[in-house]
């Protein structure tokens, strides 16, 4: 078996270790492979050792792989997503994780409606309040959720962070946990009629502190692919 292989299973086992600490099913956390900068044949190795689930973060490379990998991959958009890329983008993703203003939410609606499609989102939560971080602050998740519902071309499945880089992974628990306690909140208001089942948050040096508080999806590059 390839490193890549041993790589994913290892990580797939880790996952099942922090569900279990945490009390949780390991069929309730989705492991994607963000495979962004990395050759086809990589991807490839990953798709043998089961992976289905995929994350790029720029739409130039995530549909020049689209046709290169077979049928049955779910591709996920993880990365910022500029308003004039809307067009290229919908119809080819699973999931866009990193929905991060109500301008962007617009125009994915529109586009949709013209190609006569829903398109699953989460709302991206800089909950650190980062400068450099795009995302919507926890403050404005709400209002968004109750504006983007009104959307008939737009699912919003859930929310994502991208937590703090941090030595520690135990430094991102508060942040995790405060992302989840307001998604919880946010899900018993069921402002967008029980569509939101999704939490993404957890890289490849915090995820296993994210299942332990409560991802439903984690994105692990480097811990699957090596070093970009
Ligand atoms: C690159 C990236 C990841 C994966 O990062 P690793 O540290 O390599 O696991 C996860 N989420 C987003 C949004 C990314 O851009």
């Amino acid at each position: 078996m390839g490193e890549i292989q041993t790589n994913l299973h290892r990580t797939q086992r880790e996952i099942g270790q922090a569900c279990q600490r945490a009390g949780r099913d390991q069929g309730e956390v989705t492991l994607i492979a963000v495979s962004k900068t990395k050759p086809l044949e990589l991807l490839r190795e990953a798709y043998d050792g089961g992976a289905r689930e995929f994350g790029e973060n720029r739409v130039q490379e995530l549909l020049s792989k689209i046709p290169l990998m077979p049928s049955d991959v779910r591709w996920h958009l993880i990365g910022h997503l500029q308003t004039n890329k809307v067009r290229q983008i919908i119809g080819k993703t699973y999931l866009i994780h990193s929905v991060d203003s109500l301008k962007l939410a617009g125009e994915i609606e529109k586009e949709s409606g013209r190609q006569d499609v829903v398109t699953d989102i989460l709302l991206e939560v800089n909950v650190a309040r980062e400068e450099s971080k795009f995302g919507f602050l926890l403050e404005e998740v709400e209002e968004a959720l109750r504006a983007i519902g009104e959307f008939p071309h737009v699912r919003i499945r859930g929310l994502m962070t991208v937590a703090p880089f941090v030595e520690d992974a135990e430094n991102n628990r508060a942040v995790f946990r405060k992302l989840y306690d307001f998604y919880v909140d946010m899900k018993t208001k069921n402002i967008d009629n029980g569509s939101m089942t999704i939490l993404s948050m957890g890289m490849t040096g915090d995820f296993w502190v994210a299942v332990e508080e409560g991802a439903t999806m984690v994105r692990v590059g480097t811990g699957i692919f090596g070093a970009r």
